[in-house]
């Protein structure tokens, strides 16, 4: 498959790798957003959300909680960013799964959004709410 990110599970587009584990890769992005962002993918292809498997995906979440911690030593951010973009019009440009953690410092003039708070309509919102739990409780 021509997937830029199985290309480097593969080794044959070298990567800057912090970590790995059987399921998991994460290496550094080469165009930070930040100083020391770092990406955290499944070995396994799966391009979105909802087609990686539940066991991949607590493992690509389990090395970003390990990876956040050594981030935080390693260059005391002040916060940090966790980004997991799906699908074009979320913005996702690489189609393989993938967490971005983007640390952060007070004043450091990056923005990720700036989306607008605007109140939502109340029976709007529980309308959706209850559409989305009916499915849970489809789910196993
Ligand atoms: P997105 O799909 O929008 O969440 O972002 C994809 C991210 O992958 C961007 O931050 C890119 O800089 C990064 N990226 C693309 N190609 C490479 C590569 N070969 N090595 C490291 N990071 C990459
Ligand atoms: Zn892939």
């Amino acid at each position: 498959m021509d997937c830029i990110f199985c290309k480097i599970v593969s080794g044959e587009i070298p990567s800057v790798k912090v970590y790995e584990d059987d399921r998991v890769l994460a290496f550094m992005d080469i165009n930070p957003l930040n100083h020391g962002h770092l990406l955290i993918i499944p070995k396994a292809h799966a391009a979105t959300i909802d087609e990686i498997t539940e066991a991949d995906f607590l493992a690509v979440m389990s090395a970003t909680h390990k990876l956040a911690a050594a981030v935080k030593k390693a260059l005391s951010p002040d916060g940090m960013n966790l980004l997991q973009l799906n699908g074009k019009a979320a913005n996702q440009l690489v189609p393989h799964l993938h967490v971005h953690i983007v640390p952060r410092w007070s004043g450091d003039g990056l923005t990720v959004s700036q989306w607008e708070i605007v109140a939502g309509d109340m029976e709007k919102i529980k309308g959706v709410a209850e559409k989305i739990q009916s499915e849970m409780g489809n789910s196993k």
